[in-house]
């Protein structure tokens, strides 16, 4: 990979020489799902597939910017500082916005770089590319420039630039997961005060398989603005009758106890999906520890059926291939993961079934939604980092 992308590097910007490598995963969310921004727990893991970077400084003040992923908009270039949103300037938009908090943050990027991007994870799936060229950036000008942040700070960065500089109003999973990651782990994050701890995720006999629906995501981003603000008024509500902070400080029983207090039916099936998918992640890593797949996998059904039937996020596209998933001889799990309204499912597969799986899921859902869904057999690998 190196080779070909510093053959394409001097390609783009002349030469090659001093060019330093650097990689970002993308990642799966394995069970908790729409909890990170309800104070609740997620179990994500960081992907061998993400985003690799060239970069080194240059002497022109400006700040270049080359994806192989959008030939078609050659070398993008802004000044090296004062970095503003352009609709105009398409997806550079994500590593200028990290390159905007560094400079609110008081990291001053005292030169310009050469910048190209390469990534291999399909784009806008919910496998969070976004996150990725996002964090890759944030380890370029960490070690280019020598600043002094560590990866937590580096995933708080990263989520306040999509957050604040390109509009996305996302929690702090990404980001947290793409910096954090560990080969063979998967990482049981508390969002309400980023505490967390590693998982050991070595399948054996099994495989995580991606299923990307290829549906465009259309309204995606205004249903998830609008589910976050449905469960930030059941919150408010419920706290006029109880102390607490997120909708994940309440068990089922709590929640069961006090939940006619949210006057409207439909956030109070919101905040039902976010307090028992809270506990449901809980008790899936428990599982987990104890060597229970089975339950693990049982745990992963019920989250896409919370996901389906209270939060209403998923849609004929992924409910296809999760149904049609279920019903595959060694399947141990399988749901919606992300954010929903399209993207992907993620299944814990038995060896000998993964073929089979691909091929009959893949069967029925081109014949039911009329167009392919592509299949990725994933492995867990290591948070971003410079690579040799
Ligand atoms: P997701 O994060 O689920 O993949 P998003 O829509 O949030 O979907 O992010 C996809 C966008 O991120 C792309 O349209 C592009 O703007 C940007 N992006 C991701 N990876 C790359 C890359 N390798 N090169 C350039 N832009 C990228
Ligand atoms: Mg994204």
């Amino acid at each position: 990979m190196k080779e070909r992308l510093l053959e394409k590097f001097a390609e783009v910007y002349g030469e090659s020489q001093g060019a330093e490598y650097f990689f970002a995963p993308g990642r799966v969310n394995l069970i908790g799902e729409h909890t990170d921004y309800n104070g609740g727990h997620v179990f994500p893991c960081a992907l061998t597939i993400g985003t690799y970077a060239l970069a080194r400084k240059n002497s022109t003040g400006m700040m270049n910017f080359y994806s192989e992923n959008f030939p078609q908009r050659g070398v993008v270039s802004v000044p090296a500082e004062n970095f503003v949103y352009e609709s105009g300037d398409g997806w550079t938009n994500y590593p200028k916005g990290v390159m905007w908090v560094f400079e609110q943050k008081g990291y001053h990027i005292t030169s310009g770089l050469d910048i190209l991007y390469f990534g291999n994870i399909p784009n806008g799936s919910g496998l969070s590319s976004s996150a990725s060229i996002e964090v890759v950036t944030a380890v370029i000008l960490k070690e280019i420039f020598g600043f002094d942040v560590d990866m937590v700070q580096v995933s708080l960065f990263t989520q306040m630039a999509e957050n604040q500089f390109n509009g996305v109003n996302c929690g702090i999973m990404d980001q947290f997961s793409i910096a954090m990651g560990k080969k063979d782990h998967a990482i049981f994050l508390d969002t309400a005060d980023l505490s967390y701890t590693y998982a050991p995720l070595k399948l054996e006999n099994a495989k995580i398989v991606i299923a990307c629906s290829n549906k465009k995501r259309g309204l995606a981003d205004s249903k998830y603005n609008e589910r976050r603000c449905q469960c930030e008024k059941a919150l408010a509500e419920l706290k006029t009758v109880v102390n607490i902070n997120n909708l994940g400080d309440l068990t089922e029983e709590q929640f069961e106890e006090v939940k006619d207090t949210i006057s409207d039916p439909v956030n109070r099936q919101r905040a039902k999906h976010a307090v028992y998918e809270n506990q449901r992640t809980i008790r899936a890593v428990e599982a987990l520890k104890a060597n229970d797949i089975a339950l693990f996998g049982k745990l992963m059904n019920e989250s896409h059926v919370s996901l389906r039937d209270d939060y209403e996020v998923t849609g004929i596209e992924l409910d296809t291939l999760v149904e049609a998933a279920w019903e595959q001889p060694g399947v141990i799990g399988s749901r919606m993961t992300g954010a929903g309204f399209g993207g992907c499912t993620v299944s814990i597969v038995e060896d000998s079934a993964v073929e089979a799986f691909t091929e009959e899921v893949g069967k029925k859902y081109l014949e039911k939604i009329g167009y392919a869904a592509d299949f990725y057999v994933v492995s867990i690998g290591d948070g971003a980092r410079k690579l040799d």
